[in-house]
């Protein structure tokens, strides 16, 4: 290695040590179980759940203790619907606070059985902020054929949604249910359960409650326009771009984009610093910055 690259060498590993050392920074605090559960953001959240939860039974997606709701509190915990009650009669002493493993932490009563499910699409992709799972009557109608809706019809759907995956059936409540979503999670902010119902994932509590909404109203108007007697009226493919361009733009999941890659972590030890430093050399070194 020439002295130039020796110096150049050094500079590069000051500059990614300097930025490894913001990134640590950024790392959350361990917080107590017993502080997260009792903090403003857990207030928020329970308030939030129990609202969705309402308007869940309110529009009939959810019926007896059926369906699920959780929230990403932090780094480390998740505030979830406990397992046979109504979502219509939520009180904020009924919301758990569990680890990223599903052990219950703080709460009057057990969580959902089908939290592993919501821990998959956390663990699976960082993205998700929220889920909600629901059984709405006519996306679930979908779900008992193992079939997702038509894509290229209605605007609405298109940009928040695009095309649903229908994950394989499993039996509820099962770690082998939880990983029937993981081949979709990443490109796919709404998923059909076969034989089940919907998951829906988003950056809130709220959000994800209105994929669902959009799915199910779509799924309706779709059965809908079947019975009209007439053609369906496609989107034309350079509108259909148009729109596709605007969703890019806001950076939200759709399959029909390039398949989502996830960023590298940042090192962990000196030898992966060196790597790193290496390989920054290198990709200077193809662009004659080094010359
Ligand atoms: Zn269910």
């Amino acid at each position: 290695m020439s002295p130039v690259r020796e110096l150049d060498a050094t500079q590069v590993r000051e500059v990614v040590e300097a930025a490894l050392s913001v990134l640590r920074e950024r790392e959350p605090v361990h917080v107590s179980p017993s502080v997260a559960v009792n903090s403003f953001e857990a207030d928020g959240l329970r308030a939030e759940i129990i609202a969705v939860g309402r308007k869940l039974w309110e529009r009939k997606y959810v019926d007896g203790a059926g369906g699920n709701i959780s929230a990403r509190l932090n780094s480390e915990y998740v505030l979830c619907t406990p397992t046979m009650l109504s979502k219509g009669d939520l009180q904020p002493a009924d919301i758990c606070l569990t680890d990223l493993e599903g052990n219950i932490l703080a709460g009057d009563r057990l969580r959902t059985s089908e939290l592993l499910l919501h821990l998959e699409i956390y663990r699976f992709n960082p993205r998700a902020r929220a889920v909600v799972h629901c059984h709405p009557p006519h996306a679930t109608g979908f779900a008992l054929t193992g079939s997702a809706p038509p894509n290229g019809y209605m605007s609405e759907f298109e940009f928040f949604i695009g095309p649903v995956a229908v994950a394989p059936y499993e039996t509820p409540g099962t770690p082998g249910f939880a990983e029937t979503i993981r081949p979709f999670v990443h490109d796919h902010n709404t998923i059909l359960l076969a034989n089940h119902g919907i998951v829906c994932w988003s950056d809130t509590v709220t959000h994800a409650e209105w994929l669902a909404e959009i799915l199910e109203t779509y799924c309706t108007m779709y059965l809908i326009a079947q019975q009209v007697g007439r053609p369906l009226l496609p989107i034309s493919e350079p509108k259909m771009q148009e729109l596709l361009a605007a969703k890019r733009r806001l950076g939200w999941p759709d399959a029909r984009f390039s398949p989502f890659v996830e960023p590298p972590s940042p090192p962990a030890n000196p030898t992966d610093l060196d790597h790193l430093v290496e390989r920054v050399l290198a990709r200077l070194d193809a662009r004659d910055c080094l010359r």
